[in-house]
């Protein structure tokens, strides 16, 4: 399944590109994408005008299914006007997008639009196949099924949208950009398990990788703030949000991550454990009763941070720590210490590093976590600068001294700009609109 699976290179003009669109004369360009991420009982959306990547709506549907669903769409282009919400039922995904789709019209926005490319759709397991975005046909739906099993809560979510998106819009491109794809160029002896081979295949146990599409946009980025090409560079990116992840990209390629066969493992987060001994499960088990579904629910969201003082919003846990609670404290200690060895075991993983980066909510943030993180770390060429460290931007920028060995960043990640980014680079130059 190649990604470009169904994409005709060499047939611009008739533009005849997916099995069973409709031919177009080409002419003026569709420079638009629909980026869509469903959840099991939401949807969040952006429609994005990549001619100069800029945002011309966003919004989130919620609580679909339930009496009090909710949707929020706010207009962003110049010229409309402001945020907009609904209320009351949404019955189910194909609701939610009809719903989405009249608030675009009502914008002007309509994904009936000529000007709409492709809708491209975050997918967050894509198991070993799929190391590229790709279009989705039959066989890609197939292959997004098959690996359930692996992602049981958000695959089967992530499939009812690109269904729902294909009903809608059946002549237009639909692209995956899968959570796990950036990560597939991990070598072996980093995504292995040491656990018993034939098992381990049988069941396609390892480590995937998610955050793949944040990862790859930051250190990205960063290549760009050092004023280098990807290829040129070595970085660690933390990307701590409510889930956490981190990554060692070395020359632009990911050579490990911190989180596994599913999000569980790795960093400490907002609701989840992350790293744990496996034993403490058949303890749990054995010992204190529970059934394997009561302990899945402890460690992915009875865990991390709440599990530890009762608040998983980084915000409120500096302003107990601040104000001396002790239970705060040492969550927030347990969250650094971790945070720590993961860039102790990068460094040593890549080599050189040239910088260490973060991203999403917390890290984007929180300047205590920042400087608690690398705090110690200056034998790694690691400091940030407490000036640099505090001031609030929404532009990537250097926090470490000028004199560091290494650099110390902070770089905004936007996943629905990369998601966009990637299906317009698979799909976007075969869309042309009749003049
Ligand atoms: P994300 O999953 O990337 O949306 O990140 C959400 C998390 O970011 C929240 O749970 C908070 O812990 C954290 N966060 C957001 N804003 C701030 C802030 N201003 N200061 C500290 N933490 C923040």
């Amino acid at each position: 399944m190649s990604p470009a699976a169904s994409r005709d290179d060499d047939d611009h003009d008739s533009m005849t590109t997916t099995e069973g669109r409709q031919p177009v004369t080409a002419h003026t360009p569709a420079t638009r994408v629909l980026v869509l991420n469903s959840g099991s009982s939401s949807v969040k959306y952006q429609l994005l005008e990549m001619r100069d990547s800029s945002r011309l709506a966003a919004g989130l549907v919620e609580r679909i299914g339930e009496e009090t669903s909710r949707l929020v769409h706010t207009p962003l282009a110049e010229g409309l006007g402001g945020k907009r919400e609904r209320t009351g039922r949404i019955a189910d995904h194909a609701a939610a997008l009809e719903a989405v789709a009249e608030e675009l019209a009502r914008d002007g926005l309509g994904i009936d639009s000529p000007d709409l490319a492709a809708i491209g759709h975050r997918v967050v397991h894509g198991g070993l196949k799929f190391s590229e975005p790709t279009v989705v046909d039959d066989a890609v739906l197939k292959e997004i099924e098959r690996l359930v099993p692996v992602a049981p809560l958000h695959n089967p979510a992530n499939l009812t949208g690109i269904r729902t998106a294909r009903q809608l819009r059946p002549d237009l491109p639909q692209v995956a950009v899968f959570d796990t794809a950036f990560h597939t160029t991990m070598p072996e002896h980093a995504a292995r398990y040491a656990i018993d081979t034939a098992t381990a295949d049988a069941h396609r146990i390892r480590r995937y990788g998610f955050h793949g599409t944040s990862h790859a946009y930051v250190s990205r980025k960063t290549a760009e703030l050092l004023g280098k090409d990807p290829s040129e560079v070595n970085v660690i990116v933390l990307h701590l949000g409510n889930g956490a992840s981190a990554s060692a990209v070395e020359g632009g390629r990911c050579v490990d991550t911190s989180m596994g066969l599913t999000p569980l493992e790795g960093l400490v987060m907002g609701t989840r454990s992350g790293d744990i001994d496996p034993a403490v499960t058949f303890h749990l088990k054995r010992v204190a009763g529970m059934s394997v579904d009561e302990i899945d629910e402890l460690l992915n969201k009875k865990s991390g941070l709440v599990g530890l003082c009762g608040d998983n919003d980084m915000r409120e846990i500096r302003r107990r720590v601040d104000e001396g609670d002790e239970r705060a404290a040492l969550a927030f200690d347990i969250y650094i210490h971790r945070l720590k060895k993961y860039i102790g075991a990068y460094t040593a993983v890549l080599g050189r590093v040239d910088a260490v980066v973060f991203t999403a909510g917390v890290g984007e943030n929180a300047a205590p976590v920042r400087e608690a993180a690398v705090a110690g770390l200056e034998s790694l060429g690691l400091a940030v600068d407490a000036e640099r460290n505090t001031v609030r931007s929404d532009e990537p920028r250097i926090i470490s001294p000028e004199s560091a060995g290494t650099v110390v960043a902070v770089v905004p990640t936007d996943e629905e700009l990369e998601i966009a980014r990637q299906t317009f680079a698979l799909v976007g130059e075969d869309r042309t609109i009749d003049a």
